[in-house]
């Protein structure tokens, strides 16, 4: 299978680097210290995850010391097998997910070898630090969100954040079958209390933003959730919602988006109520 397209390193800041892989546009990140380097995501196949490290310790001109995932999905994740002998970094939620007959079944899908699907090798639940000489960076899980497992990775000294696809440029932001709608929101605030007006904020896919963009991508998120939840409670039904309600997203997005908002708030106990026919 020949190696999906790498757009090379772009520096975002000293030090702090970022390229595009594609098939599916996701941002690779790359922070160098005095001593070493840490790369963010590893692409979408082992092969890709191989390029990718070429890559980065040809741009970082110092060895690459770890890598770190910031969640499971295919794009970001499916390369962690070309860096087996480093020090791998992800949500503790990855060593499942790793052998998941669901996510085996897709990396088939994908050409790629259910064998080389590997947890990292030094799982997390909230937070790690890396130092990288001169330079730390933290790796911080604010809770559920765009995954079960999404992984923020923080750089000391240079302003800048890794959001994974807690935050999308490029597109709407993902809501997947494996998304928490509700507390996708309080993920982003964490990203949110870090920053100021300076911090370049690294999107999953999609160019650098800042703060006024999370913070607008924070409240659309939650006024989908809040929109559902009110026509529901209105009496409002699944396949009348999308007429019924004013949406934060485009019409795709929002119809892709209902059945997941409606079982997520099922399962909270919301549910249309229904009312007796009148005799
Ligand atoms: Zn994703």
């Amino acid at each position: 299978m020949p190696v999906a397209h790498f757009s090379g390193f772009v520096p975002v800041a000293e030090g702090v680097h970022v390229g595009v892989a594609e098939p599916a546009a996701v941002n690779i990140g790359l922070v160098v210290g005095t001593e070493s380097a840490l790369l963010i995501d590893t692409g979408s196949s082992p092969q890709q995850g191989a390029e990718l490290r070429r890559a980065a310790e040809q741009a970082a001109g110092v060895p690459l010391s770890a890598v770190v995932v910031t969640h499971w999905h295919w794009d970001h994740f499916f390369g962690l097998d070309a860096f087996g002998d480093l020090p791998s970094y992800g949500h503790e939620s990855l060593l499942q997910r790793a052998s998941d007959p669901e996510v085996v079944a897709l990396a088939k899908e994908h050409l790629v070898e259910p064998t080389s699907l590997v947890g990292p090798n030094r799982p997390f639940s909230l937070a790690r630090v890396v130092d990288l000489g001169g330079r730390r960076v933290e790796l911080v899980h604010f809770g559920r969100g765009h995954t079960e497992g999404d992984v923020v990775v923080i750089v000391s000294g240079s302003d800048v954040i890794f959001a994974g696809d807690l935050l999308e440029q490029s597109a709407p932001p993902s809501f997947g079958p494996d998304c928490f709608l509700k507390e996708w929101p309080s993920a982003v605030d964490g990203i949110l209390g870090l920053v100021d007006e300076h911090t370049v904020i690294v999107p999953g896919h999609g160019v650098p933003v800042d703060r006024l963009f999370a913070f607008d991508q924070r409240a659309r998120i939650s006024a989908l959730y809040g929109q559902v939840d009110h026509l529901i409670r209105q009496g409002v039904r699944l396949n009348d919602a999308f007429e019924a309600g004013e949406w934060p997203f485009d019409e795709a997005t929002i119809r892709a988006a209902l059945p997941l908002a409606y079982a997520q708030l099922a399962a909270e106990g919301v549910t249309p109520r229904t009312t007796l026919p009148l005799l």
